[in-house]
């Protein structure tokens, strides 16, 4: 088992990381059966299954995910690999889609490609405006506003 190290080379998106509170949990069954379940009880008085909670409220950091869109049209664009860092509290969504960019692995061997008739403004320009669909979608869902960025991106997997 190893982690491989890929190196992509083109437009992608950058997505700040948002908060969500979580709203505070009541005491209840851990079998989810119904019934209420008292302050302080360890177990359910109707199933006798463990007690959950409560749970006070609490504030996550979520990292959004493509799936998290829940537009399937729109996910099925993108994927985040598991380990990536997007920069300060941001996550980054690389496009699936073939020719967006060029991927290098680097498992070995070498490769070499030139950037020199890269246009990154156009390419900017381009994907910002083939995603404006997802763009939008994002601030609907998330509240931020994503950034399509041109550049390399290195990620292991
Ligand atoms: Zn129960």
């Amino acid at each position: 088992m190893g982690i491989s190290t890929s190196v992509y080379i083109g437009a992608f998106l950058r997505i700040p990381c948002f908060t969500r509170v979580e709203p505070a949990q009541p005491a209840g069954c851990g079998r989810r059966c119904g019934a209420q379940v008292p302050a302080g009880s360890r177990f359910c008085p109707a199933c006798g299954a463990r007690a959950q909670g409560p749970q006070p409220e609490r504030t996550r950091q979520v990292k959004p995910r493509p799936y998290d869109l829940d537009d399937e049209a729109a996910d099925s664009l993108f994927w985040t690999p598991e380990y990536i860092d997007g920069g300060e509290n941001a996550t980054v969504w690389l496009p699936n889609e073939r020719g967006t960019g060029t991927v290098v692995n680097a498992d070995g061997g070498s490769a070499t490609l030139s950037l020199r008739e890269l246009d990154l403004n156009a390419l900017q320009a381009r994907y910002a405006n083939e995603w404006a669909h997802v763009l939008e979608r994002i601030r609907e869902r998330f509240g931020v506003t994503a950034e399509v960025d041109v550049g390399v991106v290195v990620y292991s997997h």
